[in-house]
């Protein structure tokens, strides 16, 4: 594909958020690059099925859900490129957008890049990750079969993932370091209801401790109460204790939360430098689902052609 330099929109991120902007700029003429990452699609390609996004009755699958956008968007003549933005400078006029060796400009910056997993903290479940360690079960679950394993988390992630891996595995412990999970009640009863599932309160992870094969063989947990360590064996250990918002490329650019969020101007898109708009989980601590990165999404695609128009674009 031959990519121009500029272009009117750029739209970095392809999650439900990205790829709307992308179906809605694209349908008003504005001719959008999309720069997807390297793993492209967001967090929707790593769910399973899902059940809350309108127009599915019986629910619909993450990965195919995601596939479903990009088509729309590329028929409406969305470019994309399948690489990570290495750098941006929203100072300059235009804005400049890096890939690789590559710099495209735009008058309209439409970030979309996301959160990704959280994870504890600890070195031992860095070097554990894919030896027994994971944070994503629905990529790792399989590796589960008749197994004993562990979920840490008490949100939504956690009870849903622990339920997800019942299909798997022989025993799912799902350790919350509180005595009440913060999880959407249909989701608390789902997983404290199910006979796989065991519950671990108030006990948090300190150390993932390998065997002699250099896999998981099990975890040192601390008592959030008596304080008292204790070991627990088991072979798995999924960590689904939220994410955090991918807004390393705009450090000191533009304003950020204490979490790290865009801040964008309540009611629309706009953030505080002209021609960036901001949308989906990027700028969302609050509700993060798909529907509404998605409505987002379309928020900043009409919020950029208003700009572009009042600029005379
Ligand atoms: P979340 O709601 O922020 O929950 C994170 C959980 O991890 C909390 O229980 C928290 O404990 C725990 N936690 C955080 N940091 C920890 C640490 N350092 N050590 C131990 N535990 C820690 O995140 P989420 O479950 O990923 O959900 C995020 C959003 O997505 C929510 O709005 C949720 O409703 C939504 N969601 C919806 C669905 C669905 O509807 N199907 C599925 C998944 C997610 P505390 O409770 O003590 O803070």
């Amino acid at each position: 594909m031959n990519y121009k330099k500029h272009y009117p929109v750029i739209i970095i991120g392809s999650g439900p958020a990205g790829l709307t902007a992308a179906i809605y700029t694209a349908r008003a003429n504005l001719e959008p690059l999309l720069i997807e990452g390297i793993q492209p699609g967001g967090q929707l390609t790593i769910t399973t099925e899902v059940e809350n996004f309108p127009g599915f009755p019986e629910g619909i699958m993450g990965p195919e859900l995601m596939d479903n956008m990009r088509q729309q968007a590329e028929r409406f003549g969305t470019s994309f490129i399948t690489d990570a933005v290495t750098s941006v400078d929203l100072s300059a006029k235009p804005i400049q957008v890096v890939v690789d060796k590559d710099t495209y400009t735009t008058d309209a910056l439409i970030i979309a890049t996301g959160a990704s997993a959280r994870l504890l903290g600890l070195e031992s479940e860095v070097r554990l990750m894919g030896h027994g360690v994971s944070a994503c079960a629905t990529c790792d679950g399989f590796f589960f079969k008749g197994k004993e394993i562990i979920v840490v988390g008490g949100g939504d992630s956690a009870c849903e993932e622990a339920v997800y891996l019942t299909k798997f595995a022989s025993k799912v412990t799902l350790v919350h370091r509180r005595a009440e999970l913060r999880a959407s009640k249909i989701m608390q009863k789902r997983a404290l209801e199910h006979p796989k599932i065991e519950m671990m309160w108030n006990s948090l992870p300190v150390e993932f401790v390998a065997n002699e094969k250099g896999q998981l063989d099990g975890v040192k947990m601390k008592h959030g109460v008596s304080g008292e360590t204790f070991y627990h064996k088991c072979d798995g250990a999924f960590i689904a204790i939220g994410h955090h918002p991918n807004t390393s490329l705009f450090v000191g650019q533009i304003p950020l939360n204490l979490s790290g969020y865009i801040i964008t101007t309540p009611g629309t898109t706009h953030t505080s430098i002209e021609g960036v708009f901001a949308c989906g989980d990027v700028q969302d601590h609050v509700y993060r689902q798909a529907i509404s990165a998605a409505g987002s999404g379309c928020m900043a695609a009409i919020d950029a052609e208003h700009y572009l128009t009042e600029k005379g674009g």
